[in-house]
Order: C-alpha cells, then sequence, then structure tokens
C-alpha cells in the first residue's frame, strides 16, 4: 500500500510571497502547469569519489573527480526550476518514502532483501560503479515513492502532467539485479502502479542515453506495457547489464514485438532524435494507443554529458518536449509522467530539463538560451540506421502487420 498523495506544498526551502504561491498554484491548476514531485532526502545518497566512474582512489592523482551520480547536479535541477523562468509553471509537493511490500510488484523479494541486508550492515558494492553507501536506501526508497506518488496523482485525477525529480536513478535496476548507479525501478514500479490500479496500457519512452534495459527486462513478456528505448548502441557491459539493447531484443511470448529499441549512432543530435519519434516512436505510440505516457528522461543524451555522445542540445530537449506531450494529448487525455534518470554534466543537465519542460509545456518560444550552443552535427547516418530499424520492426513487430 502506498501512502497517501502528499498535500500541495508552496515550494520546499525558498519563501516565496503569497501571490507569487496563488500564481504558482493557478498556473499548474489550470491546464498548462507541471506538478514536480521531489524530497531532498534523495540528497543524501553519497556515491564518493574517483576516476570517473569508478568511485575508487588509484592512489597518483591529486584531484579526484565526484561520481557522476553526485548530488550537485540534482541540486541543479531543482534550483534551476525554483529560479529559473520556468518556475511560474512548477507547483511543489512533497514526496515520500515507498514502503516494502509496494516494490514486489516489480522486484524479487530476494532482491529487495539483499538491499536491506547491505543497508543494514553498513552498504554494499553492487556492480560496477554501483555503491549502496549508509543513506543510499533511505534515497532509494524516497525516489521509488515519489515516483509512485506522482502517478498516484495523475491516477487520482488531481493533476494530469507530473514530474518525479528522483535520484538514484532506476531504469537499469531489474527486477533481481541492481545496475548502472540504479537499485529500485522508479518509472517501472509507477508503471506497476499504475496497472494495477485499472490503467490497460502504458507505454514508456525512455531517452536516456543508456539502454533501459531495467524497465525492458521487467515487462519482456507483457503486451500491457510498451518498452521504447532510444540509446547510445554501447551494448552489454558485464554481467549486471546482460543486454545489448540491440533492435532484435523485441520482447518475448505476449510481450513478443512490445519492446522497441533503438539503439542510435554516436552523434545522433538533435534532428536524428527528431527522425526517430517521427518515423519510430511516434506511430509506434499511436498504434498502442496508452492510457498514459511514461517519459524517461536522461539529460545524458546532451552534447557535453562525460556518460553519453548523443549530442542533443537544449533544441533537441525542448522538441522532445513537444512531441510527446502533443502524444499523451492526441492518446492519453494528456496524461503524463516524467521520470528522472540520468544526466551528468553538472550544469548543462539542468538547463536541459528546463528545456524539456518547457516543450512539454509547449510554450511559444524559449524561455532560456542555451549556454554552451551549439555540437556540429551530421544527421545523414543517424537517418540511415533509423530507416534500417524501422524495416526491421516492420518485418517484425505483429502489431504493424495488422491494418
Ligand atoms: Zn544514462
Amino acid at each position: 500500500m502506498m501512502r497517501s498523495a502528499p498535500t500541495l506544498v508552496s515550494t520546499i526551502n525558498t519563501p516565496v510571497s503569497p501571490t507569487t504561491y496563488l500564481f504558482q498554484r493557478s498556473m499548474a491548476e489550470s491546464k498548462n502547469g507541471i506538478d514536480v514531485f521531489w524530497h531532498e532526502g534523495m540528497l543524501k545518497h553519497e556515491t564518493g569519489n574517483g576516476v570517473f566512474d569508478t568511485g575508487m582512489d588509484p592512489g597518483f592523482l591529486d584531484v579526484l573527480e565526484k561520481h557522476p551520480e553526485n548530488s550537485d547536479r540534482i541540486r541543479n535541477m531543482v534550483s534551476i526550476l525554483k529560479r529559473g523562468p520556468i518556475s511560474p509553471f512548477i507547483s511543489w509537493h512533497l514526496g515520500s518514502p515507498a514502503l516494502l511490500p509496494r516494490l514486489l510488484s516489480f522486484h524479487s523479494p530476494e532482491y529487495i532483501n539483499e538491499l536491506v541486508k547491505a543497508d543494514k550492515e553498513g552498504g554494499k558494492i553492487l556492480c560496477s560503479g554501483t555503491f549502496l553507501n549508509p543513506g543510499s536506501w533511505d534515497a532509494a526508497l524516497l525516489a521509488a515513492g515519489t515516483t509512485m506518488s506522482a502517478m498516484k496523482h495523475i491516477l487520482d485525477g488531481h493533476g494530469k502532467i507530473a514530474y518525479a525529480l528522483v535520484r538514484p536513478p532506476g531504469h537499469h535496476a531489474q527486477p533481481t539485479q541492481a545496475d548502472g548507479y540504479c537499485f529500485l525501478n522508479n518509472a517501472s514500479l509507477a508503471v506497476r502502479l499504475a496497472l494495477d490500479s485499472g490503467c490497460r496500457k502504458v507505454a514508456v519512452i525512455d531517452i536516456d542515453v543508456h539502454y533501459g534495459n531495467g524497465t525492458a527486462e521487467g515487462f519482456y513478456q507483457s503486451n500491457k506495457v510498451l518498452t521504447i528505448s532510444l540509446h547510445m548502441n554501447h551494448g552489454s557491459w558485464g554481467p549486471s547489464h546482460l543486454q545489448n539493447g540491440s533492435v532484435d531484443e523485441i520482447g518475448e511470448r505476449e510481450g513478443y514485438g512490445y519492446n522497441l529499441n533503438i539503439p542510435l549512432p554516436n552523434g545522433t543530435g538533435d534532428k536524428g532524435y527528431v527522425y526517430a519519434f517521427n518515423h519510430l516512436v511516434i506511430p509506434s505510440v499511436q498504434k498502442f494507443d496508452p492510457c498514459i505516457i511514461v517519459l524517461v528522461i536522461g539529460q545524458d543524451s546532451s552534447a557535453f554529458d562525460p556518460n553519453g555522445r548523443q549530442c542533443l542540445t537544449m533544441e533537441g530537449y525542448r522538441k522532445i518536449g513537444q512531441m510527446v506531450r502533443a502524444l499523451a494529448t492526441e492518446h492519453c487525455d494528456g496524461r503524463l509522467l516524467i521520470v528522472q534518470e540520468g544526466g551528468y554534466h553538472v550544469t548543462y543537465s539542468a538547463y536541459c530539463l528546463h528545456a524539456t519542460l518547457e516543450g512539454v509545456l509547449n510554450l511559444p518560444s524559449p524561455l532560456l538560451e542555451d549556454p554552451l550552443a551549439y555540437y556540429p552535427e551530421d544527421e545523414a547516418f543517424s537517418v540511415e540506421v533509423i530507416e534500417a530499424i524501422k524495416k526491421y520492426q516492420n518485418d517484425k513487430v505483429p502489431f504493424w502487420k495488422t491494418a
């Protein structure tokens, strides 16, 4: 069982005048606002310092980097939504921790017991780069619970568009396995909640630069959840991530044809992503006709991310936001849950988030200029690859063969 839906709070930390509060509330309660679910307890997940994302100190470097999945990146996402030009469109809601029984809707009892035990024993390295430290488990429970609260808010009819601003991320977490900085699959737990609440079909569109393998794995045999992942063609990365994200990982049994992978060439860029949406994502979601869309976002697809090479700019994120909003309006009575995943450039990720939500709000002109400008791209090769994926899906996906 979930806790009851959190009440509306004007802001988390920053005092606002009554006038601003009323304006914020009226913007969010009108059709063009976003309900953001957040809890600062998620900052308490400490991931350490090291060489890139190892968390390991080789002993011969004076200056180590923070682990990419650090709290600074999220602090900036919170602050840009509070102080950036989009702030009047945002209503803040306090997240809450998930209760253990609810986690079993997606994860196995053995896996949850492993995490609880690791927390009690003071921490554990669960797989490469993925550290459960003191404070991590509480943060993971908050991330899962906050995402489910955001979904419940939509299911209960309190709002149409909600954004779960959460960490640690979740889309690599499989039913029985932690992976890629993820412990609990926040988005998948929200999808399970929607299905358990009577929602017939859910579409998940994952634009994090990495394959949403955990989400795919959890719904691999289901025709009730269409999982679409656009990602860098990084392949498998070891025992915690056996899936390779290729086009032929297409689902099994009843779920055959309901996991659509779109592995994109490095440097695909804004135009390539728009092409992939127009030719693959949008037609699939239209055909599937879900009752809610879950947009899984990672700003690690940006041009400047340490963990990704896909070269999206703010403009690309803005367009993706617009396209997904249009799909939600067309097919789901506007119901759209957005869930935060990766995004490791400490400042640009926040800007890309701002641009994505501007797109979701369908604002007529950009509110924020891109501070890091443009990365040269050539989408011609991406277009070739997307056409090849389209041909493959047309041959293999049963629902393309029916009228
Ligand atoms: Zn990622």
